[in-house]
């Protein structure tokens, strides 16, 4: 049920994650790499996201922290919508 014999006999792969350095390795490294970048381990262990307050440029590393303190400090309305991407781009 495992795959790692095959990298016995040489076809081992590794791929290195350009957004956080993670090194991914084995038979799927490039099928895990594309997994691994849109899931929350990517930035994980190198840099992070940061989430910018566009009002007054506060810093937070998740976007709800960041949707909390709009709400708190900027009075959003309860039914303003969420950010339309998952991110802004930088
Ligand atoms: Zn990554
Ligand atoms: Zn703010």
């Amino acid at each position: 049920m495992t795959d790692l014999t095959q990298a016995q006999g040489g076809t081992e792969f590794a791929i290195r994650c350009d957004n956080c350095n993670t090194i991914l390795t084995g038979a799927h490294a490039v099928g895990n790499l594309t997994r691994h970048k849109r899931s929350l381990k990517c930035g994980s262990s190198g840099q992070r996201k940061d989430y910018a307050c566009p009002r007054c440029g506060k810093v937070y590393h998740r976007s709800d922290a960041l949707l909390n303190h709009n709400r708190k400090h900027h009075g959003a309305p309860p039914g303003a919508p969420r950010y339309p991407g998952q991110s802004p781009e930088s």
